[in-house]
């Protein structure tokens, strides 16, 4: 079995207080290992963006604790957690958030650039990941110039840019019809297979769900294996 990247134990993350307080999470636990694509699948409001904020160290929870690659990040600092963060996670969002006065390569390129990579290493890592999504020949393209599937896709790339050990996505398919989210989500599964990226993938689309390793839900607080 591969190392686990990411596990949750005995999470909790509450909001508000007396009558208004909403318990999104209980003592909940979670492992991915690398290699594997969790999806996770319940309704909005369920706690999706919360545990995907807690799993990113976007967010502390209240209580537990969130281990990264082998470290504990509750007794970190915040600059600890923001290192451990750019070096460790990639996150997609539903909206690709990709800079549009710059090309699709250059919009995977620049973080690297700005981690110290030189720029052929960048642009030669850049190019790959195009191919493993399937866009490269659209490298040279602004994301006006793209379609929504290849935007997303190019997006999946730029969180995969500097070599993360888990990707975080927030329904990463949820601006898309049936037929592309379909062919997003498997570039995406194909890169995670393709470099032993741990990843956890919110979505409302069962079908796509069911092409994960394992699906959970989040149900009292707590998250549930519900793989059939
Ligand atoms: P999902 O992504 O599954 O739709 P969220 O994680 O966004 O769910 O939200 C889970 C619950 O937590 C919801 O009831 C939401 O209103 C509440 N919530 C999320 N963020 C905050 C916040 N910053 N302050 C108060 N309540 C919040
Ligand atoms: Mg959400």
């Amino acid at each position: 079995m591969s190392d686990v990247h990411l596990q949750l134990s005995k999470v909790h993350r509450h909001f508000g207080e007396g009558e208004t307080l909403v318990r999104v999470l209980e003592a909940a636990n979670l492992t991915v290992r690398g290699g594997e694509l969790v999806a996770i699948v319940a309704p909005s409001g369920a706690g999706k963006s919360t545990l995907l904020h807690i799993s990113g160290l976007l967010e502390r929870p209240q209580a537990g604790e969130v281990t990264i690659t082998g470290v504990a990040t509750s007794k970190l600092s915040e600059r600890g957690r923001t290192l451990l963060r750019r070096n460790t996670i990639g996150y997609v969002y539903q909206f690709h958030h990709l800079l549009p006065e710059f090309s699709a390569l250059e919009n995977v390129t620049m973080p690297q650039l700005i981690a110290g990579r030189d720029q052929t290493a960048a642009n030669r890592r850049s190019m790959r990941l195009l191919e493993i999504l399937g866009v490269a020949p659209r490298a040279q393209h602004r994301p006006a110039e793209l379609s929504g599937g290849e935007q997303q896709r190019v997006a999946i790339a730029r969180a995969a840019a500097n070599n993360p050990r888990i990707i975080l996505a927030d329904e990463p398919t949820g601006n898309l019809d049936p037929a592309t989210s379909e062919v997003v989500f498997e570039a995406l599964a194909g890169l995670i297979r393709e470099e032993g990226v741990a990843a956890l993938i919110a979505t409302h689309n069962f079908d796509l769900a069911r092409r994960a390793n394992r699906i959970v839900t989040l149900r009292n607080g707590l998250i549930e294996d519900t793989t059939l």
